[in-house]
C-alpha cells in the first residue's frame, strides 16, 4: 500500500491548520489524536445543558495574516467577539501598550472553528501514537496496536509528549527537551440561577486562582449558568497529582473568598488538569523540520506562545512540509 504523504499527530490549532493546508495543495494528510474529538487545549466540554470552555478562553489576533483570517471566520460566522465585564483582583499588572484588547472566541465554544477545519480531512480520534520510527519511511505504532506508514510526519503534541512518541535518538530531541510547560488545573461549575457577580471575567493576581469567567456570557454559549476558574501555574504545579476532588474543593474556597456571590452550592463541579498548558519560554522558530527524516514539529511553544502561535507554526510547518514533499 502506498504511505500516506503526511501524518499530523494532533487534532489542535497547529495540527489541523497544517492537515488543512497540506490537503488544500493534493498531498495525502491523516490527522491522529488521542482525544475523543478535535480542539487539543483549545476544547469545549459540555455536561448535560452546561458547557465549559475549560481550556483556551478566548484569542487576540495581532499579525496582519491572523487578522485577515479572522475577518474571514468572522465574516462566516465562525468566530465573535466577546466583550466581558472584566474585574482585576490584586495588583494590576503593568499596562500593555494600551491599545484596546479585542477578545475572540469560536462559536459555538473553542473547538467550534476546529470541528470546522476538521469537516473533509482524514482524522482519527482515540488514536493514541505511542512511537514513531523512521527507516526511511515512517512507522508509527499506535496503543491499539494498529500500525501506519508515512512518507513525512508532523509532530504537534506538546513537547514531553512529542518526546515520548520520538525517543532520544531522533536529530530534534534536544530542541524538544529544553522546552517547559507550566501546568494548570481548571475548574468547570454549573449553577441552576445565575451568580449574581459584577463580573464576567476576572484576572486574579494572587496566590493560587489566575482566571474567573462566566462561559455563559461568551456569544452563543447558551443559558445554563457555568463557569470556568483556572489555578496559577505555581499552585497547580504543587498540586499535580492530587485528587481532583481536593482540587476542586480548594479551589471552590478560594472563589468564595474573591467573591461571597458564589456561595451558592453548584450543582455540577468537575476539576481537569492540564499537565502541559502554557510553555515557560516560548520558541519563535515558527516550526522545527528535519529535512533528512522529513519530520517537522509545530504547536505554540515554538511561535510565541497561544493560539495565534498555534496557527502561525502550523501554517510554518506546512509550507516547509510542502516544499520538501514537491
Ligand atoms: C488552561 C489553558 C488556558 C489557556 N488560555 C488561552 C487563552 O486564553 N488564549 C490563548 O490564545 N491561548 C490560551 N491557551 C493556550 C492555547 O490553548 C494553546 O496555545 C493552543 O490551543 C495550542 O494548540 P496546539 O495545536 O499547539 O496544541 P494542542 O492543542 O495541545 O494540540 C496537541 C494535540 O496532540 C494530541 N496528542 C498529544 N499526544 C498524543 C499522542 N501520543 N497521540 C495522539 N495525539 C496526541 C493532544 O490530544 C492534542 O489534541 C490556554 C491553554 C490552557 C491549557
Amino acid at each position: 500500500m502506498k504511505p500516506i504523504d503526511v501524518i499530523v499527530v494532533g487534532a489542535g490549532w497547529a495540527g489541523l491548520t497544517a492537515a488543512s493546508h497540506l490537503a488544500s495543495r493534493g498531498l495525502s494528510v491523516t490527522v491522529l489524536d488521542k482525544a475523543r474529538g478535535p480542539g487539543g487545549r483549545s476544547s469545549t466540554r459540555r455536561e448535560g445543558e452546561f458547557s465549559f470552555d475549560h481550556g483556551a478562553q478566548y484569542f487576540t489576533a495581532r499579525s496582519e495574516a491572523f487578522r485577515r483570517r479572522v475577518e474571514a471566520w468572522e465574516a462566516a460566522g465562525l468566530v465573535a467577539q466577546w466583550q466581558p465585564r472584566l474585574r482585576v483582583f490584586g495588583p494590576r499588572p503593568q499596562a500593555g501598550d494600551g491599545a484596546p484588547v479585542r477578545r475572540l472566541v469560536a462559536i459555538p465554544g473553542m473547538n467550534g472553528l476546529l470541528r470546522r477545519f476538521a469537516e473533509g480531512l482524514d482524522c482519527r480520534y482515540a488514536r493514541r501514537v505511542d512511537r514513531i520510527r523512521f527507516d526511511g519511511s515512517w512507522q508509527l505504532e499506535l496503543e491499539d496496536g494498529s500500525r501506519l506508514e508515512s512518507t513525512a510526519v508532523l509532530l504537534t503534541a506538546p513537547p514531553q509528549q512529542a518526546v515520548a512518541m520520538l525517543g532520544t535518538n531522533h536529530p530534534l530531541h534536544a530542541r524538544l527537551d529544553g522546552v517547559a510547560m507550566h501546568p494548570c488545573w481548571a475548574l468547570m461549575l454549573g449553577f441552576d440561577k445565575p451568580v449574581q457577580t459584577d463580573f464576567d471575567a476576572a484576572f486574579v493576581n494572587r496566590d493560587g486562582l489566575a482566571w474567573v469567567a462566566r462561559n455563559t456570557s461568551k456569544p452563543q454559549r447558551g443559558s445554563a449558568e457555568s463557569w470556568v476558574v483556572h489555578a496559577g501555574a505555581d499552585w497547580s504545579g504543587k498540586r499535580l497529582e492530587s485528587p481532583p476532588g481536593t482540587v476542586a474543593a480548594s479551589m471552590l474556597d478560594q472563589l468564595r473568598q474573591l467573591d461571597p456571590a458564589f456561595s451558592d452550592e453548584p450543582v455540577l463541579q468537575r476539576a481537569h488538569r492540564w499537565r502541559y498548558a502554557l510553555a515557560d519560554l516560548p520558541m519563535n522558530s515558527g516550526c522545527l523540520l528535519d529535512g533528512e527524516t522529513r519530520l517537522a514539529v509545530a504547536g505554540d511553544w515554538c511561535s510565541g506562545s497561544r493560539i495565534e502561535g498555534a496557527w502561525s507554526s502550523g501554517v510554518a510547518a506546512a509550507r516547509r512540509l510542502e516544499a520538501l514533499l514537491q
